[in-house]
């Protein structure tokens, strides 16, 4: 039979199709009434949709090398010429992260789209597989009230996070129906609950720092990039890179923020004592008007104990020693990490040793092969996710 099935229409689903259509006739099955909807809210709604320096290194999982022929096979600089065949433009920004040139997601999801046009693979949407069982030498396909046939099967369900963007539990329920193992899951690339005040009165500011996730005095894991302050505690780039570090530290944790990743603290002084002199008859909590963000700049005058009352030239050395040391070091005890909802990737996922790596079929289940999230293998932040979806998409649906 060279019908070919491929259940979920996302990232690693669309790509497993357009390899899969070399093969046979194919049929993406996909739940939600659109295809791609979590891809369009990727990197922001920008689509950080690789990353050119992605390595195994960069992954995580039980099993550390099961990326590695998929990553071999399809490294970034493929993924970015299969894009460039479909006729998108990317543009590669900082630390080797690519964006689509137009920065916009809907970008990356038209050329697929079309191209799933073009190459005649049937896509229904609204149509989540319900069951998925052995039907003689092929399988069936319970959806909707309707049973599709095939005679080979892609899993590309993705994970639980991202819930309201289509996060579910059906890959992993589907392929343990055929007797395939999952392994514990978490989630991961995920906000820091901290218990203070100071970010939830900053909700919404963006500011570029240096992160560290302590215990006591001891530094675990440092990420410089994006920190966003939320109602409940620190959020963006560099907080995700650390999210995982957080879950799995137990208690007692804190975060640092760096807010002068460039600068020593004797120059932030310096600069504070020149500040004072310049600027002798502002209000003490305005000090750093300019070099921060300015509501940051008042929260940490705040928090260094300046009062807006008292004039700069009134501040003691030891005031801005003080200030200087905590723009070198904004610590917030971690309370928790955010939940599979607020997550950007599933931790954990089909146990990979069930799968082979080199084609990304089932060990368990001839012609039945799973690609993306679903399977148990999360990337770090900043493109290495998508990475893995493309990569391990284009892979199974070599069919091999
Ligand atoms: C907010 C957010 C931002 C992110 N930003 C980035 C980024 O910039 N860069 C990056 O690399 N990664 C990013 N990620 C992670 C990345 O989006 C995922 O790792 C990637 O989409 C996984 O691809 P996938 O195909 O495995 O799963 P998905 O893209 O989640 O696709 C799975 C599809 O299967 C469908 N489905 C589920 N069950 C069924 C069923 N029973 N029948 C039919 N269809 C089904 C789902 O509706 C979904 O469309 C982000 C994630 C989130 C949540």
């Amino acid at each position: 039979m060279n019908e070919i099935l491929i259940l979920g229409g996302g990232a690693s689903g669309m790509a497993a199709a357009l390899r899969a259509a070399e093969h046979g006739t194919v049929t993406l099955l996909e739940r939600q009434p659109r295809l791609g909807r979590k891809l369009l809210a990727t990197g922001n709604g920008r689509c950080n949709l690789t990353n050119v320096g992605a390595a195994p290194e960069n992954y995580h999982g039980a099993s550390a090398d099961f990326v590695k022929p998929a990553l071999t096979a399809y490294p970034p600089t493929a993924v970015l010429d299969f894009f460039r065949s479909l006729g998108l433009r990317t543009v590669e920004e900082y630390g080797g992260r690519v964006y689509p040139a137009s920065d916009h997601a809907g970008s990356v999801l038209d050329v697929l789209r079309l191209e799933l046009e073009r190459r005649g693979v049937r896509v229904l949407c609204g149509a989540g597989a319900e069951a998925l069982r052995r039907d003689g030498r092929g399988f069936a396909v319970l959806c909707g009230g309707e049973t599709y046939r095939a005679g080979r099967v892609i899993v590309a369900c993705g994970g639980c996070a991202g819930g309201k963007l289509g996060g579910v539990t059906d890959g992993y329920r589907l392929l343990q129906a055929l007797g395939h193992q999952r392994t514990a899951l978490h989630p991961a690339l995920v906000p820091l609950r901290c218990d203070s005040a100071d970010p939830k009165a900053l909700k919404g500011v963006r500011v570029t720092a240096k992160a560290t996730v302590f215990r006591g005095d001891a530094p675990l894991q440092s990420e410089t990039g994006d920190v966003l302050f939320t109602d409940t505690g620190l959020s963006g780039t560099a907080i995700f890179s650390l999210s995982r570090c957080a879950a799995v530290g137990g208690a007692g944790l804190s975060v640092s923020l760096d807010l002068f990743p460039e600068d020593a603290e004797d120059a932030i002084y310096e600069d504070l004592k020149q500040r004072r002199a310049r600027f002798m008859a502002r209000p003490a909590n305005e000090l750093l008007v300019g070099a921060l963000h300015g509501r940051v700049g008042l929260i940490l005058c705040r928090a260094a104990g300046l009062s807006g009352g008292a004039t700069a030239e009134t501040l003691t050395d030891a005031q801005l020693r003080r200030l200087a040391r905590l723009a070198k070091d904004y610590r917030f005890p971690i309370s928790g990490v955010g939940g599979f909802d607020a997550a950007q990737v599933t931790a954990g996922g089909m146990d990979t040793r069930e799968f082979d790596p080199n084609t990304l079929q089932s060990r368990l289940v001839p012609d039945l092969y799973a690609c993306g999230e679903v399977l148990d293998v999360d990337g770090d932040c900043g493109g290495y996710n998508l990475q893995w979806a493309w990569a391990s998409g284009l892979l199974a649906g070599e069919l091999r």
